[in-house]
């Protein structure tokens, strides 16, 4: 290493950088053939119902895995994405993929799959969604969309109309998220949003923090009022499922549920919901 090499602290620094930059060159290059040749996998991470257990649901989630470094999160290639302008496209692979696997589920089983802010200012997004709907087959009151309120924040009238465009094909959609945003309530008036996912944070301090624990009171009431569905994110032990319970959320998801789920274990997963349902 550079220290080996005697020449202090600030090669050090050097060093590390240039490897960064390289990895990021080299992870840029993959991510432009992954987009082109739609090398993407999607897991589902299960949804229930806090009241009666069932699984309702699924959130589709992206896996990346590009042969030169192991798996790259999305927390990484999202962005990465967003910004050489490939979003739009492997948001369509993803969406493409996820609603053609959930033709294969139950009906009564929904699906989530979440939308970029960039894809929302895309004047392609609408004609892409009908026509994804319209090859799969999937009805379009089984998908949700979730966006996140930086989507509706730049230019808000165009957000609106797509988000209003959205919703005349059937689709629902979500805010996800919420409460590590802006989170204006008016959002909640003036888009046409039919769900709200707490973010796993307030949900993970929730039965240990009491500004925690107020935040999910308030979104469980707001969302009573406004008659919104809620879903608590980032579930992981049985305190956050009792107090998330106990407020008034229908909807779970978290790693004390299930991790996300390969497609082939999320079918078997609905085959032993469905028997369980008929005994
Ligand atoms: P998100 O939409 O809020 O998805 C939930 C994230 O929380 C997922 O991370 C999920 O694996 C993780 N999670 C679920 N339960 C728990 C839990 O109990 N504890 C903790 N600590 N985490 C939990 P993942 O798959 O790494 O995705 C991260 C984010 O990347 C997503 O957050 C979403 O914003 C974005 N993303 C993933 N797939 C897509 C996609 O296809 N399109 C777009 N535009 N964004 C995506
Ligand atoms: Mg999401
Ligand atoms: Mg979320
Ligand atoms: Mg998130």
């Amino acid at each position: 290493s550079s220290k080996r090499r005697g020449k202090g602290r600030w090669q050090v620094f050097d060093d590390t950088l240039l490897e960064a930059i390289e990895r990021r060159r080299v992870l840029e290059a993959a991510l432009r053939r992954a987009a082109v040749r739609e090398d993407f996998d999607v897991v589902y991470q299960p949804i229930v119902d806090s009241s009666t257990d069932e699984l309702v649901g699924a959130e589709a989630l992206a896996r990346w895995s590009p042969a030169t470094h192991g798996a790259v999160p999305p927390a990484e290639f999202i962005p990465m994405a967003e910004e050489l302008g490939l979003i739009g496209r492997i948001g369509m692979t993803v969406l493409r993929k996820a609603c053609r696997e959930a033709m294969s589920w139950p009906d009564s089983i929904k699906l989530s799959v979440n939308l970029s802010p960039v894809q929302i200012l895309d004047p392609r997004l609408v004609s892409g969604v009908a026509a994804v709907l319209h090859e799969t087959g999937l009805p379009p009151q089984r998908l949700e969309l979730e966006i996140t309120e930086t989507a509706l924040l730049g230019d808000d009238e165009l957000a609106l109309r797509t988000l209003n465009r959205l919703v005349a094909l059937g689709v629902n959609v979500s805010l996800d998220d919420f409460g590590t945003g802006y989170s204006s309530l008016s959002y909640l008036h003036r888009f046409p949003i039919s769900r709200i996912k707490i973010d796993g944070s307030f949900v993970n301090q929730a039965p240990v923090d009491a500004n925690s624990a107020s935040i999910v009171r308030a979104i469980a009431e707001l969302g009573k009022s406004m008659d919104l569905q809620i879903t608590a994110e980032g579930i992981e032990t049985a305190a956050q499922r009792e107090f998330i319970t106990s407020h008034g959320c229908q909807n779970l998801q978290g790693f004390l549920i299930s991790r996300p789920l390969s497609e082939a274990e999320f079918s078997d997963l609905c085959r032993a919901a469905g028997q369980e349902r008929a005994a």
